[in-house]
């Protein structure tokens, strides 16, 4: 099924697209149902279950934030990073619902993390509900949060692998179709995915610079990345890194080194700068999710600086193929397999990052389309198995070093395809196929709870 680009990189907060997004906008509609049944000025009282890795990871997630955030009817777009709202309510013990009507709130009363409770439908759920004065419920909902920052109700659950699917000219569920319409078309994979968002969304010069507008605020990421010092929240004292490493390889130039591997570290500063943005809940974008959205912009950065365009119209067209595509490649993993952590570990957040972004800088580099199938592939294959254990639920360890590691093997992958006709044995198809399975078969420890993995080991051994 075909995905919207605007669905798969979307403006978030960090840390997390499926504990920090996804939770952000369930919270927000509960609310927006309120108000259009009317009963939002007779709310008073709040109380929120969470449930699965949401109660297991939620804290270190900032997904009690996020979901005050969703209550008081913020969009992502909405957040002023200068205001600490969080702060406020704990200091006055007030929510104002939908931005116009205050309620007493307490994070540590109201919101109750049910660790042994894990759905059936998917370990990431949630359940909202709100009372009357006389403690009546006048809505109850459950909402489940399923990569991405995509939500779905629980009535909502089943349909969403039905749900409707876009009326675009190019439609496609697997990877050999996608190269069938191609070759039948004459198209390249980028450009049959702007003439499906050309249907959705009307002109191509606004999506063009939607598309830009993304590009812009990752690459931002890296440059505000790259100037901070200090700790990341959490209690981990995870030390911020990005600055430090940058400001060491200026002192390696300004000392004329000669290190011929220095494109490695330029891509490790830059994944690192973004991620620890992201785990600071920096503004984001999805890409596919928040815990990977470090690796794309690095690579898309590596693009700039090492691609040979003559122009800046030329390096804006290539951020346009290089998003397309990666795009149209996560449309294949959500059709086929999942992006969710919890649901597939980390195969899915980083390892779905690193095959989008293999896939994306082989066509900026005029890559063929079997060149592209061939990169995003070898990007997957090398990351097959890989779990989520993030240390005390944060998106800190091994999260942000792990963005960096995707970075560069998503460079080797691009590299590898193009030195190749773009025969290949493995298919994408059957590397997704194999990711989904291999996911599935996981250890749900292993699947963002912080039960196992290094988030056991590396605190007591
Ligand atoms: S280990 Fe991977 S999937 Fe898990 S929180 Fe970190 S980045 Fe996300």
């Amino acid at each position: 099924m075909y995905y919207s680009l605007f669905e798969i990189f979307s403006i978030g907060i960090g840390p997390s697209s499926s504990h920090t997004v996804g939770p952000m906008k369930a919270a927000k509609r509960f609310i927006d149902n309120l108000q259009n049944s009317d009963k939002l000025q007779n709310v008073a009282h709040l109380k929120t279950h969470l449930y699965g890795s949401l109660a297991l990871t939620g804290i270190g997630h900032g997904t009690l934030n996020a979901i005050a955030y969703g209550f008081m009817g913020l969009n992502a777009e909405d957040i002023n990073p200068q205001t600490d709202y969080i702060k406020q309510i704990k200091e006055s013990g007030k929510l104002n619902i939908g931005g116009n009507h205050n309620i007493a709130f307490s994070f540590d009363t109201d919101i109750v993390l049910e660790k042994h409770i894990c759905l059936t439908e998917h370990s990431n759920g949630m359940k909202f509900t709100a009372f009357d004065s006389k403690g009546n419920i006048l809505l109850e909902e459950t909402y489940f949060s399923v990569g991405g920052g995509t939500i779905a109700r629980q009535d909502e659950i089943h349909a969403r692998i039905d749900r409707k699917p876009y009326d675009v000219p190019y439609q496609f569920n697997s990877c050999h179709e996608l190269m069938q319409i191609c070759k039948q078309n004459k198209l390249t994979i980028s450009e049959l995915v702007l003439q499906n968002e050309k249907s959705i969304w009307g002109r191509r010069s606004t999506i063009s610079k939607q598309i830009l507008k993304l590009a812009n605020i990752m690459q931002e990421n890296i440059d505000i990345g790259m100037q901070k010092d200090g700790y990341l929240p959490g209690g981990l004292k995870v030390k911020r890194h990005a600055k430090e490493m940058y400001d060491r390889l200026q002192s390696r130039f300004a000392s004329n080194s000669t290190d011929s591997l220095t494109a490695i570290d330029w891509i490790n500063i830059w994944a690192f700068a973004v991620a620890e943005e992201n785990a600071c809940g920096g503004r984001m974008v999805t890409a596919p999710t928040m815990g990977s959205a470090g690796l794309i912009p690095a690579v898309m950065r590596y693009m700039e600086r090492y691609g040979k365009f003559l122009s800046e119209t030329e390096k804006k067209n290539a951020s346009i193929t290089f998003l397309a595509t990666a795009s149209a490649i996560c449309s294949l993993y959500r059709t086929n397999a999942s992006i969710s952590g919890a649901e597939v570990g980390c195969q899915g957040e980083v390892g779905v990052a690193c095959s989008m972004a293999a896939g994306g800088l082989t066509a900026a580099f005029g890559g063929n389309n079997a060149q592209i199938e061939n990169a995003a592939e070898i990007a997957m294959e090398h990351n097959l198995g890989l779990t989520c254990d993030p240390i005390n639920g944060l998106v800190q360890v091994p999260c942000i070093e792990r963005n960096a590691m995707g970075a560069i093997k998503a460079v080797n992958a691009a590299r590898l395809a193009l030195q190749r006709t773009g025969t290949h044995i493995v298919s994408l198809d059957s590397i997704i196929k194999t990711m989904y399975e291999t996911g599935l078969s996981l250890n749900s420890d292993y699947k963002e709870t912080s039960l196992a993995g290094i988030a056991k080991n590396a605190m007591n051994c």
